[in-house]
């Protein structure tokens, strides 16, 4: 089987093996009594079960924005990822 080597590989779920695809989602975070909402953050989404998967770079900079949300102490905060 040639011809197909270069083809972007379908990435698949690892929950129900549905197909992965690129998108934009917004992404809820509860911290202790506290809410945070992402908005706008690149990630994959399984067609099938709706999961979302981050890469590790997007992840550390979620992480960086509730640490910064963490510090203003808003019980509620929505923020965008692109903005931040
Ligand atoms: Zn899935």
């Amino acid at each position: 089987m040639a011809g197909e080597e270069g083809k972007k590989t379908t990435k698949k779920c690892p929950l129900c093996g549905g197909t992965l695809t690129d998108s934009i989602t917004n992404l809820p975070f509860l911290m202790g009594e506290r809410i945070a909402v992402i908005k706008n953050v690149p990630a994959e989404i399984c067609s099938d079960c709706g999961e979302a998967y981050m890469k590790s770079s997007v992840v550390d900079r979620i992480e960086n924005l509730l640490d910064r949300l963490e510090e203003l102490g808003s019980e509620v905060s929505i923020v965008h990822y692109e903005a931040a």
